[in-house]
């Protein structure tokens, strides 16, 4: 018998927000990405969250597994967060000065992070990208970077650039607006490609400030690399004297409590942090040595500043999340938990012999639509599978179990994600998979 699409679930209210929403912003939305266009429906306006648990303006209650995009890995309405965030907003919103809480948040990152010296905050992923940009070319006193097709590292102009044709290239934009100069100094290359790093780096000798890589690339679908490629990554750019930057605003405290630089074992020369670092708060932070850092201003030259840098609601909130991240049993918990509803999906998978594999490290996992063993590279996610994920997201929605609302995009498992939300969301998915391919 086939399987019967579930009913759909009111959009009512949300669809009369979203109506009005377009009246005030470009396409109704803040960040394009929220504007449901890649899956069915309009999207769901979410009124509150409480643990793994969120409600939309119609009421609708879901398992969540966006999680804000990975930032939320306390889940929603932690109490030890909103107790320390209700406790500092009596002092005031922000002063545009030195507060402890700053020195608090610093000490609990270098105190449990060997690999760098020196942070310094920043308000979102982006600028922290952007800046640790600055100071790799500042430092260098080159102008190129390498980055690579399938990573994203935020909207900041060097790097809204995509790969041309060729196993080099310098890049196209991916954006209008961004000038033809910027992407021509901006260079795009294929994950896992040896040969692709060696070529850009004869090429280009003694002109490229950095490589930058997303520690495990999770915005394209989730490509895991291999730890020889990265150690090959780190070896080739010390022998040029280019630096290694490690955009970890998804992988920093997910991977554990040292991201993706530990996962591997290798030292970046600059790390770049966001999502989970604020507890859901807008914090992003790069950190390198101690001699890297001293570039920066006011002891250095290259420029950078921030009126809401440091902000103490945003600290204390990331204060609050990383006390509990530090606790020897949090990671091992998480992802020990996640690999076995992981291994579940898996073997009901593999019971069906459906199309699609799950790829997954620490507590991300990704549904690729593919028949591949492996996906590393950009280029091997077919962008035609992208209708199958619809039909399993709306499904999903309809079941009350959110997911991003695109393909491309990984989901996320919160500490606050019980064993009873895991059993009734694999229940679903098991549903919803058979739908998608009956
Ligand atoms: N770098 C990576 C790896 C990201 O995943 C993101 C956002 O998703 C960014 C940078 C940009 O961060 P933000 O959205 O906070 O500006």
């Amino acid at each position: 018998m086939k399987s019967q699409k579930t009913a759909d679930i009111s959009r009512e209210k949300s669809g009369k927000l979203f109506e009005k929403a377009k009246t005030y912003f470009p396409g109704g939305v803040n960040s394009p990405v929220r504007a449901f266009k890649s899956v069915y429906g309009s999207p769901l306006f979410i009124e509150k969250g409480d643990k793994a648990h969120i409600w939309d303006a119609d009421g609708n209650e879901f398992i969540d597994f966006c999680c804000s995009w990975g930032p939320l890995i306390l889940g929603h309405n932690n109490t030890d967060i909103r107790e320390a965030v209700i406790a500092n907003i009596g002092n005031g919103l922000s002063f545009g000065a030195p507060t402890k809480l700053e020195n608090e948040l610093a000490d609990l990152i270098l105190y449990n992070n060997k690999y760098i010296d020196k942070i310094r905050f920043v308000s979102s992923g982006t600028e922290a990208v952007m800046s640790a940009i600055r100071l790799a070319r500042g430092y260098t006193k080159r102008d190129k970077i390498v980055k690579f097709e399938g990573c994203y590292h935020g909207h900041s102009d060097s790097l809204l650039v995509k790969a041309g044709s060729g196993l080099v290239t310098f890049g196209e934009t991916s954006s209008a607006g961004v000038p033809k100069s910027f992407a021509d100094e901006t260079l795009v290359i294929d994950l896992n490609d040896t040969e692709a790093l060696t070529a850009v780096f004869e090429q280009f000798k003694d002109q490229i400030a950095a490589v930058i890589i997303e520690g495990v690339p999770a915005n394209n679908g989730l490509l895991l690399q291999s730890k020889e490629y990265i150690h090959f990554l780190r070896a080739i750019t010390k022998e040029n004297g280019a630096l290694l930057i490690f955009d970890e605003v998804i992988t920093g405290f997910r991977l554990g409590f040292e991201g993706a630089a530990a996962y591997y074992d290798v030292q970046p020369d600059i790390i770049t942090y966001g999502k989970i670092i604020g507890g859901g708060m807008p914090v992003g932070a790069y950190g390198a040595s101690n001699e890297l850092m001293a570039c920066i201003s006011p002891d250095g030259a290259v420029y950078q500043a921030g009126t809401l840098s440091g902000n103490p609601i945003a600290m204390a909130a990331g204060i609050a999340t990383l006390t509990t991240l530090v606790q020897p049993a949090f990671y091992p918990t998480l992802n020990a938990t996640t690999a076995a509803f992981v291994a579940d999906l898996r073997a009901y998978i593999a019971t069906k012999n459906y199309p699609v594999k799950i790829f997954s490290v620490a507590s991300i996992f990704w549904f690729a639509f593919s028949e591949l063993e492996q996906i590393q590279k950009a280029n091997e996610i077919q962008a035609e599978s992208m209708e199958l994920y619809k039909v399993m997201h709306r499904e999903l929605l309809n079941r009350g179990i959110y997911f991003g609302p695109s393909g491309y995009e990984v989901g996320f498992i919160s500490a606050a994600h019980t064993t009873e939300d895991l059993e009734i969301a694999k229940k679903h998915i098991f549903a919803a998979l058979d739908l998608v391919f009956q």
